[in-house]
C-alpha cells in the first residue's frame, strides 16, 4: 500500500540520519554529523583501515551523479547480502531483516553469503571498538553507524553489532518502510528497488534511549514493543512487572523475550516499583520493623530503608533474582507507587521527635528521608557491585523523593543509574523558555542537582498519554525539551508507554537520536507514512491540535473529561474537550473516504479515544496482540 507516497518519503527521508544534508545529486558530504564531535579524521582512518583510501572517498564523491545501487530489478534479486562468519547475533539478524523486508517489498529473495562473490554486494560489518579511542570514551559511540551507497556496493558499518542493525533499518526506511506503531508497519510494494548514492554518518545525541513496557500485557505485545524500539534506534527496554514478591511475570516470559532482545542487542532493565518485589509484604508479620513507620504505626509495603537486617535480606533476594536472570543489565529499586515513606527516627535522622509539640517543616523531613534512601541504595549497590559487577541499580527520584539533592546527601554509587521523573509537569509548556512553567523549571532545577553528582542518570518522561481519554498532542514540547536536555549534556531519556500516543512516541524516538529536528516535519512524516491516502489531512489535523494546545497549562489530558473536578480546570484539558466534536467528525470523514483498508483500521483506532472518551482505549493505537497459547 501507499507506494507513491513511500517513494516521496524515501527521498525526503528520516530526520534520523539528516539525509537532507546528503542529497544524492549534490557533491557528497563526507560528514553528516550529529553532535559536537568531528568525524572527518576518524572517517578517513576507517577507509584506510578497511581497504579503501582517502582518494577513494573523493573518487566516489565525484562519481555519484550517474547511477544508484540496485537491490531488485523487476522482481529479480540483483545483489547479495554479505555477513561475515562468525558474526555477532545482531549482525546476522540485521542480514535476515534486510532480506525479509526486501522480499516483502518486491518478492525477490537476496541471498545471504559469508564471503562476497563478484556480484553487487551489501556488506554488513561492525568496526572493532579498539580501533577508535573515542568509542571507549563516549558511550554514545556504540550506536554510531555509517552508510555508504555506491553503484556496485552498499556498506553498512556499525561501531557495534546493534549499530549495524540500526544501519539496516535506516536503509529500509529510506526505501519507504515505516516503523510507526509496534506491530503495525508500513512496507511498500515495488518491483524495482534502488537507492541513489549516499554517504551517511549517524550517531545519537543521547546514550540512554529507553522505553518502558508496562504492564507487560501479552508476550506478543512485549516482543512488538522491543522490535519497535530497535527499529526506531533506541537501545534500552524496561520490563516493568511492578511485582509484589518475585517478578513471576518476567520469569514466565523471559524464555521468549530474551532471545528477541539479544538478536537486537538491546539492554534490559527489569523492575519498576520494586520495594515490594525484593522484600514482599508477606514478611510483615514476622518482621514488622522492616516496613515503614507512618501515621504512628509500621505498615507494608513501603520499607524502612535504614533497617540493616531488611537490607541484607533484600540484597539476598535481588542476588537470587540476578542469578536466575543473567540477562538483566539494571535492576530497579523504586519506592511503592504512593507517597508513603518511613518516618522512623532513624530514617528521618533524628530531626523529628515522636510526641514533640513542634513538628519540623515537611521539607526538612523529606530531605532527611531522601538522604537515608540514597544511603540505602548505595548499600545495595555496594553489595551488587561485588556479586554482579556488570549490573547497575536503578532508583527513581519521584513522589517520596521528588526534590533537589539535599545538602549532605552522598553521591549515588558508580553502579547506580538514577532516574529523574517529571511527574505532573506542565505537559504543553517546555522545560525552559516561553511560555514559562514554574513546575517545569523546578523539575529541571532539581534534575541538575542530581545529575551533577551522578555518574549515570537519565530523565524519566511521560511521552505516552496515560491519562484518559489518552489524547496528548505533545510533539512540539518533546522536541524542544530534548533540544534543551541535549544542550545540558543529559545522558538520556526514558518514556513510559502505558497509554500509547503514537505521534509523540515516533517523534520522541527521532528526537532522542537527533534533537535538532523540526517537530512539524517529524509529525508530518509519521502521518504520511502511516495514514497513506489521507496522510496529508491527518498531518494538517495533528499540527493544528499541536499548535492550538501549545503553551496552555495542564498535565496531559487532565480535566478533559471531568472539568468540574478541577478548580479551575486546566486550560489544556478544556481545549481538548472543545476539539472533541470536530475530531470525531473529521476522523469519521476520513474513515469514509480512504480506499486503503489498513489506513481505515488505523483511523478507526485513532477515533476510539475521542469517541469513547473514557478509560477503555488505553492502548488504542496498538493492533490487537494475542498470544498463541492464550
Ligand atoms: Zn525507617
Amino acid at each position: 500500500m501507499g507506494t507513491g507516497r513511500s517513494l516521496a518519503l524515501a527521498s525526503m527521508n528520516p530526520t534520523f540520519s539528516l539525509a537532507r544534508l546528503a542529497t544524492p545529486n549534490k557533491r557528497q558530504q563526507v560528514r553528516v554529523g550529529i553532535g559536537n564531535h568531528s568525524w572527518i579524521p576518524a572517517w578517513c582512518r576507517w577507509w584506510l583501515l578497511f581497504g579503501g583510501t582517502v582518494c577513494f572517498c573523493l573518487t566516489l564523491a565525484r562519481s555519484v551523479c550517474c547511477a544508484g545501487f540496485i537491490f531488485v530489478n523487476k522482481g529479480q534479486p540483483m545483489a547479495e547480502i554479505v555477513v561475515g562468519e562468525p558474526s555477532a547475533l545482531p549482525i546476522s539478524f540485521a542480514g535476515q531483516e534486510l532480506q525479509r523486508y526486501l522480499k516483502e517489498m518486491s518478492g525477490a529473495e537476496l541471498p545471504i553469503v559469508n564471503a562476497p562473490s563478484k556480484k553487487p554486494a551489501i556488506v554488513l560489518v561492525s568496526r572493532s571498538s579498539d580501533l577508535d579511542k573515542q568509542a571507549l570514551e563516549d558511550p554514545r559511540e556504540e550506536d554510531h553507524y555509517r552508510l555508504s551507497i555506491a553503484k556496485k556496493n552498499v556498506r553498512i558499518e556499525g561501531a557495534s553489532p546493534r549499530a549495524v542493525l540500526f544501519g539496516v533499518y535506516d536503509i529500509l526506511e529510506r526505501l519507504g518502510c515505516g516503523w510507526c506503531v509496534p506491530g503495525d508497519e508500513v512496507v511498500p510494494k515495488r518491483a524495482t528497488i534502488e537507492l541513489a548514492p549516499l554517504r551517511v554518518d549517524a550517531r545519537p545525541a543521547f546514550q540512554y534511549r529507553m522505553m518502558l513496557d508496562f504492564h507487560m500485557l501479552t508476550v506478543a505485545q512485549t516482543i512488538a514493543i522491543s522490535d519497535w524500539i530497535a527499529k526506531n534506534r533506541m537501545n534500552w527496554v524496561r520490563e516493568c512487572p511492578n511485582a509484589h514478591g518475585e517478578p513471576k511475570a518476567w520469569y514466565d516470559r523471559r524464555d521468549r523475550i530474551v532471545p528477541e532482545l539479544k538478536k537486537r542487542g538491546l539492554h534490559l532493565i527489569v523492575g519498576g516499583h520494586t520495594m515490594h518485589t525484593w522484600l514482599p509484604e508477606t514478611l510483615f508479620d514476622s518482621h514488622p520493623e522492616w516496613f515503614a513507620y507512618d501515621g504512628g504505626a509500621r505498615k507494608p509495603p513501603t520499607l524502612c530503608v535504614s533497617n540493616p537486617e531488611m537490607t541484607t535480606q533484600l540484597i539476598q533476594n535481588m542476588e537470587q533474582f540476578l542469578g536466575r536472570c543473567p540477562e538483566v543489565d539494571v535492576i530497579d529499586l523504586w519506592h511503592t507507587d504512593s507517597e508513603v515513606f518511613c518516618r522512623c527516627a532513624k530514617c528521618l535522622r533524628g530531626i523529628a521527635i515522636e510526641g514533640a509539640k513542634e513538628k519540623p517543616p515537611a521539607d526538612a523531613v523529606q530531605s532527611a528521608y531522601v538522604i537515608s534512601y540514597i544511603e540505602f541504595v548505595n548499600r545495595v549497590a555496594g553489595a551488587i557491585a561485588k556479586s554482579h559487577p556488570k549490573v547497575m541499580i536503578g532508583p527513581l527520584i519521584y513522589s517520596q523523593t521528588d526534590r533537589a539533592m539535599p545538602d549532605g546527601c552522598p553521591a549515588p554509587a558508580d553502579n547506580v543509574l538514577l532516574g529523574l521523573a517529571h511527574f505532573h509537569r506542565d505537559s504543553y509548556r517546555p522545560l525552559v523558555g516561553e511560555p514559562k512553567s514554574t513546575i517545569n523549571l523546578r523539575f529541571l532545577g532539581n534534575d541538575l542537582t542530581w545529575i551533577a553528582k551522578s555518574k549515570h542518570s537519565y530523565i524519566y518522561e511521560y511521552y505516552n498519554c496515560w491519562v484518559a481519554p489518552y489524547v496528548y498532542p505533545g510533539a512540539q514540547v518533546i522536541v524542544r525539551d530534548l533540544q534543551t536536555l541535549e544542550s545540558l549534556q543529559v545522558q538520556g531519556v526514558s518514556s513510559d508507554m502505558y497509554g500509547y500516543s503514537p505521534v509523540n512516541m515516533y517523534v520522541a524516538a527521532r528526537a532522542l537520536w537527533a534533537p535538532n529536528i523540526s517537530w512539524k516535519e517529524a509529525v508530518r512524516e509519521f502521518c504520511l507514512r502511516y495514514y497513506g491516502d489521507v496522510g496529508e489531512e491527518m498531518a494538517e489535523n495533528e499540527l493544528q491540535l499541536e499548535t492550538g494546545i501549545f503553551g496552555l497549562n495542564g498535565y496531559q489530558a487532565s480535566g478533559a473529561r471531568d472539568p468540574e473536578k478541577w478548580s479551575p480546570p486546566p486550560a489544556a484539558g478544556l481545549y481538548l474537550q472543545r476539539q472533541r466534536p470536530e475530531q470525531i467528525k473529521l476522523l469519521n470523514g476520513m474513515i469514509a473516504r480512504t480506499r486503503d483498508p489498513q489506513v481505515k483500521a488505523r483511523l478507526e483506532r485513532a477515533l476510539k479515544p475521542w469517541s469513547l472518551w473514557n478509560k477503555e482505549p488505553r492502548f488504542w493505537a496498538f493492533p490487537e496482540f494475542k498470544d498463541s497459547n492464550e
